[in-house]
């Protein structure tokens, strides 16, 4: 059990945690041990983890309506030191890089962020992740004996539903932090139930688009391509044109359609981190020299008002 070394996961988002027991069970096939996920959350969530392929779920019992993820990482720093884990894989939402940074400062570790790759090369764990906020790439060899790391969306796959035999659920003791953050209020956020990474087609709206009525002209062409609609990071933060889960990047969705169309994208590197896997780049953009066009096998240099009414047309003539 936890001596054969356990390959940790947490995310408080079930889609995301399931493509890290995916990820962590692939290192787990090369190097031996075992996948535990760690659920903060209602009994069926642990279930759930249990069904998408991890050998065991540490669970740590249901909130209370006012706790907050965070709280956690007093639970998982003395589990921690029980256990002794391989590795701790935390999904890179908000929250979670909250309690990645919380927990590598109780551990007295570094923790490695927004991981493109983990795998086995030459006996040694290599981790590639992005740093300068998306701007390059650096290879990291951990030398502590307890990894540390937070990966977004897409990163890894998960396994089909039911992936394994039937894990156990082990009740894990929930330390009370000591602190507590005082729920204020609580907003709704429509929830976009959007999975980009499975899209083989995506239309990507950037800050070309001038007014949010704008985007039907961009979901008329994505409903022409049969594509999902996604965006770049302003038009969801900032703008709140379209919900945080359609945008890619550093920070955001990473990709890996058939087709990515950039619409008014200017392709910063933090955008195109999370989309330089789709096999083709087409992108339309009035600047010749934008640099999405470095990246794109079909370039449209022009106005993308007049562009993408030719193009749907055309696109629906040919049904
Ligand atoms: C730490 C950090 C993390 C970040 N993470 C992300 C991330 O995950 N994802 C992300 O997307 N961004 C991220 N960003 C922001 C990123 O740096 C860029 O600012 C952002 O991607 C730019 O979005 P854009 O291309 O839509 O807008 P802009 O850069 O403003 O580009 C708009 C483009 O539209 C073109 N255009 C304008 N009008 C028209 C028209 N009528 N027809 C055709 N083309 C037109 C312009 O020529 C321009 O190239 C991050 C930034 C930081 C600092």
């Amino acid at each position: 059990m936890a001596d054969d070394g356990e390959w940790w996961v947490f995310s408080e988002k079930p889609g995301l945690l399931a493509e890290l027991i995916g990820g962590a069970q692939a290192l787990a096939a090369q190097t031996g041990g075992e996948v535990a996920a760690i659920v903060f959350g209602p009994r069926p969530e642990a279930e759930q983890a249990a069904a998408r392929g991890a050998d065991r779920v540490l669970w740590l019992g249901e909130p209370a309506p006012d706790q907050l993820v965070d709280e956690i990482v007093p639970s998982l720093a003395q589990l921690a030191a029980a256990r002794r884990p391989r590795a701790i894989l935390i999904g890179a939402t908000r929250r979670g890089k909250a309690v990645a940074g919380r927990l590598a400062a109780r551990l007295n570790l570094s923790a490695i962020t927004d991981v493109k790759e983990l795998a086995y090369e030459e006996g040694s764990l290599r981790a590639r992740h992005l740093i300068f906020g998306g701007g390059a790439v650096r290879v990291e060899q951990p030398r502590a004996e307890l990894l540390l790391a937070t990966a977004g969306q897409g990163i890894f796959e998960a396994l089909p539903a039911r992936a394994g035999g039937p894990a156990e659920i082990v009740p894990a003791p929930f330390v009370d932090p000591g602190w507590r953050l005082k729920l204020r209020e609580r907003k709704e956020r429509p929830i976009s139930q959007v999975n980009l990474n499975a899209a083989r087609r995506v239309v990507c709206a950037g800050r070309g688009v001038a007014r949010q009525e704008d985007l039907a002209l961009l979901e008329d062409l994505a409903r022409a391509l049969g594509a999902e609609i996604a965006c770049t990071r302003p038009l969801a933060e900032g703008l709140n044109w379209l919900p945080r889960e359609r945008y890619i990047g550093v920070s955001g969705a990473n990709i890996h359609p058939d087709l990515y169309f950039g619409v008014g994208v200017s392709g910063q590197v933090q955008h195109t981190v999370g989309m330089s896997e789709s096999r083709v780049v087409a992108a339309v953009n009035k600047d010749r020299n934008a640099p999405i066009f470095q990246q794109a096998d079909y370039a449209v240099v022009g106005d993308l008002y007049a562009l993408v009414p030719e193009l749907i047309k055309a696109l629906k003539g040919r049904k």
